[in-house]
């Protein structure tokens, strides 16, 4: 890895304020962290939201970010770009313009009040699983065993994949 660390896979999620373009500026935001380097990105996804009701569909994807950052200073990185994205802190699962989740970094678990990974909800959640399997389809889940057995049977009407963008 060229930036001399380890492979981090980052769950993106937003349904507020033009998600796909949530998702999109995020991205190069990643590319731009210190110490960090984007080496892949899954197709995006709609997702029915869990959590409170009647709140907007969510746009969903998962990116693998090779980095030599800590894990806790990058969660800490991941949490001012939300705040850059204007995301405010309400009700739990509520709707946000965007929320980044670090699900995996390299084969590390780690369980303290402020950070858990694996992402404690990962191998439960059909918008997480998918993309990720689709970047990594061999993928170990530490703690936990091969990444597909995780996978949903059936695709699901909760979950669909998005006509890919071209004009960025
Ligand atoms: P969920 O974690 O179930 O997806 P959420 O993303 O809505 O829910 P947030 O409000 O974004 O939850 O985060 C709450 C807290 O979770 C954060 O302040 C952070 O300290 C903690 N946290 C623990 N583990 C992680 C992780 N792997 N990635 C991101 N945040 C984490
Ligand atoms: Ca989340
Ligand atoms: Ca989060």
């Amino acid at each position: 890895m060229s930036a001399g660390g380890v492979a981090a896979f980052i769950g993106l999620g937003s349904n507020l304020g033009e998600p796909e373009r949530q998702l999109s500026r995020a991205l190069v935001e990643l590319d731009g962290l210190a110490h960090s380097r984007l080496t892949g990105q899954s197709p995006l996804y709609g997702s029915r939201p869990v959590g409170p009701p009647a709140q907007p569909d969510y746009v969903n994807a998962v990116a693998r970010l090779d980095t030599s950052l800590d894990a806790f200073v990058l969660l800490d990185a991941l949490q001012a770009i939300e705040r850059s994205h204007g995301r405010v802190r309400g009700e739990r699962w509520g709707a946000r313009t965007l929320d980044l989740d670090l699900l995996l970094y390299g084969d590390r678990q780690i369980d303290t009040a402020v950070l858990q990974v694996p992402h404690p909800q990962l191998h439960l959640r059909a918008f997480v699983l998918v993309p990720l399997h689709d970047l990594a389809p061999d993928l170990e889940l530490p703690g936990l065993g091969p990444l597909a057995e995780y996978l949903p049977q059936s695709p699901g009407r909760d979950l669909w994949r998005l006509p890919q963008r071209t004009d960025g």
